[in-house]
């Protein structure tokens, strides 16, 4: 049975060695060790070994070869744009310390110590060939990048706030407040009726795209409620929370959502999607959606195996019920 530990980006999670994000000292340390291994970001994309990694979007399209590995670097990192902000993520094995660092969107490759080691690389693509470990580091240091991008400044006071905590918290010398990076819990449901579940596509996706319905969660209700409710919202097909089924999780980095995955039995069938959110919404067979799994569907095709809606659908497409 597939669980959150076989949904990519959280497979194999580094160790994070939380304790040790507290002492400023032991950072600074940590920091300088010889053992230090440095990953970098721009601009949200990891930079990874070799050439451009290719956005895989349907299934049986060539991803693109073998698994490239990100480009590390030892304490030489710190010296690239000294003022970068840098997250420490955890550390390995042998404990060596683990950072990310946040080079400015106008660092050049050209002419720095990393020029011919590889290239940034867009997000989706390259957590489609890095191994599991290392799309894991670089997946939390993307939310955790563009939390610090977004929340320089305090909500309560205005001021502006300081990084502690090794890139994990956010405090402000004003008010004292403490800020937590974010992560948005989404309910992503298939809403299934007999032999058949209901796939949608939002306006300005690619032609054929169909995937998961998918919606926030808000205050006051559960990641049930919301997935019924949003059914309801975005299809007009109801569904009652108590009958809804846990399936699995996977941290999403675009930004910062944890995407909560339920199979939601119908208890209706005419298809309604006058609000804006959805451009159309289909009844698909089993079949027809083992034949989007496999990338033999005449018509449609769905998420790569890297979006935790393949593994929904695939859990049930794979059910005999
Ligand atoms: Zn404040």
């Amino acid at each position: 049975m597939t669980t959150s530990q076989d949904i990519p980006l959280a497979i194999k999670p580094i160790e994070r060695a939380a304790h040790r994000r507290i002492s400023p000292r032991d950072i600074a340390v940590a920091r300088g060790d010889p053992d230090v291994l440095v990953c970098l970001m721009r601009s949200g994309e990891p930079l990874i070994e070799g050439g451009q990694a290719g956005l895989a979007t349907r299934p049986g399209d060539s991803v693109s070869g073998p698994q490239r590995p990100l480009v590390w670097l030892g304490p030489e990192a710190f010296r690239l744009v000294p003022e970068a902000p840098d997250v420490f993520l955890g550390e390995d094995r042998n404990g060596a310390p683990i950072f990310a660092r946040d080079l400015p969107p106008d660092f050049s490759l050209a002419g720095s110590i990393l020029e011919g080691l590889g290239d940034f690389e867009d997000m989706r693509a390259a957590a489609q060939v890095l191994s599991p470990l290392e799309a894991n580091c670089v997946s939390t240091a993307r939310s955790l990048f563009e939390w610090h991008r977004r929340h320089g400044f305090c909500a309560n006071c205005g001021s502006k706030t300081q990084i502690v905590e090794a890139g994990w918290k956010r405090i402000c010398p004003d008010c004292e407040a403490e800020h937590f990076p974010r992560t948005d819990p989404v309910a992503i449901m298939l809403a299934v009726r007999g032999d058949q579940c209901l796939l949608g596509r939002s306006h300005g996706w690619p032609g054929g795209f169909l995937s998961c319905l998918a919606g926030y969660v808000e205050p006051g209700e559960t990641v049930e409620q919301a997935a019924c409710r949003e059914l309801e919202e975005e299809a007009g097909v109801r569904a009652d929370p108590e009958r809804a089924e846990y399936l699995f999780c996977q941290p999403w980095p675009f930004p910062s959502s944890l995407m909560i995955g339920l199979i939601l039995p119908a208890e209706s069938e005419e298809i309604r999607t006058e609000q804006d959110e959805l451009e159309a919404a289909y009844w698909i067979s089993r079949e027809e959606a083992r034949e989007m799994l496999a990338g033999e569907h005449p018509e449609f095709y769905c998420p790569p195996p890297m979006a935790i809606a393949h593994h929904i659908l695939k859990a049930w497409a794979e059910r005999e019920d």
